[in-house]
C-alpha cells in the first residue's frame, strides 16, 4: 500500500489531467479528502502534506478528530445525512454542511451558527436518481427550497451536492451529474449567485469533473478502504 502522501499526489494529479482533458479551468477543481472512520494520525499526516479540507460523516466520531487536531487552517466539511438534533454541533464546530435537504435543518443551523464565526457554507443536497430511500430533495423541490436557504441570515447557499447511486459506465455517470448541473444553471439563472457543485467520489471523478464538479470528494483513493 502505498502512504497518503503518494496518493494525494496521484490524486492532484488526476484531477489536473482531468481538468485539462475537460478544457476546465486549471485549479477550478478542488479536493475534499474524506476521512470518515480514518484515525486522526492519518488526517495530520495528510494536513503535514498540504491537504487542508477534510469531510466527516459521523458527528461524534469528527468532533473526536476536530478537537484532537485543533488546527486553525482546516476547514471541515459535513457530508453526512444531518438529523435536527446534530445542527448545533455542525453549526458550531464546522465550516461547511453539504447535505443540506430539509429547511427545518437549515434554519437550525442559521440560528445556531456563532455570532463570531462568518456565515456557515451549505450546499443542498440533489437526489438526482430519485430513489424513495436516499436522502436529498427531488428536482421538483430545489427552486423553492433554495430560495428559501438563500434568506438565511447565518448561512451561506453555495450550490448542489449529489451522491448518485453507483454506476461503472462513464455515460450513465456523466448523465446524472449533468442533471444535477442543469439544476445549479438554473438556480443561477434566477440570480443566485452560486459557485459549488459538490460532485463525484474515488469512483466516479473523472464524470464529475467532466460535467462542472468543483468539489471532488474522495476518500478511498487517498486514505484506502474502509471497514
Ligand atoms: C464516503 C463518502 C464519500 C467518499 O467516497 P469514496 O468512494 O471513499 O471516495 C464521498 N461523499 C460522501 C457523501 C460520502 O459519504
Amino acid at each position: 500500500m502505498k502512504n497518503i502522501d503518494d496518493r494525494l499526489t496521484q490524486v492532484k494529479q488526476q484531477i489536473s489531467e482531468l481538468e485539462q482533458k475537460y478544457h476546465r479551468q486549471a485549479g477550478s477543481v478542488s479536493l475534499l479528502a474524506v476521512s470518515k472512520r480514518k484515525p486522526a494520525d492519518m488526517i495530520e499526516t495528510a494536513i503535514t502534506a498540504g491537504q487542508l479540507d477534510f469531510g466527516e460523516n459521523y458527528l461524534q466520531e469528527a468532533l473526536e478528530k476536530i478537537s484532537a487536531i485543533n488546527h486553525a487552517n482546516v476547514h471541515w466539511h459535513f457530508i453526512g445525512p444531518i438529523q435536527s438534533n446534530k445542527t448545533r454541533e455542525i453549526a458550531e464546530h464546522f465550516h461547511w454542511a453539504h447535505t443540506i435537504d430539509r429547511l427545518k435543518i437549515a434554519k437550525r443551523l442559521s440560528e445556531q451558527r456563532p455570532q463570531e464565526l462568518p456565515p456557515l457554507n451549505v450546499c443542498i443536497q440533489l437526489n438526482i436518481s430519485e430513489e424513495e430511500s436516499k436522502s436529498g430533495i427531488m428536482t421538483s423541490e430545489l427552486p423553492h427550497l433554495a430560495a428559501e436557504i438563500d434568506a438565511l441570515p447565518r448561512l451561506k447557499l453555495r450550490g448542489l451536492m449529489a451522491l448518485p447511486k453507483p454506476s461503472e459506465a462513464l455515460d450513465e455517470q456523466r448523465e446524472q451529474f449533468r442533471a444535477v448541473r442543469h439544476c445549479f444553471e438554473d438556480l443561477r439563472q434566477r440570480g443566485m449567485s452560486l459557485d459549488t457543485l459538490s460532485l463525484g467520489t474515488s469512483g466516479d471523478m473523472e464524470a464529475a469533473i467532466a460535467e462542472g464538479s468543483t468539489i471532488v470528494r474522495i476518500g478511498t483513493a487517498l486514505f484506502g478502504a474502509r471497514d
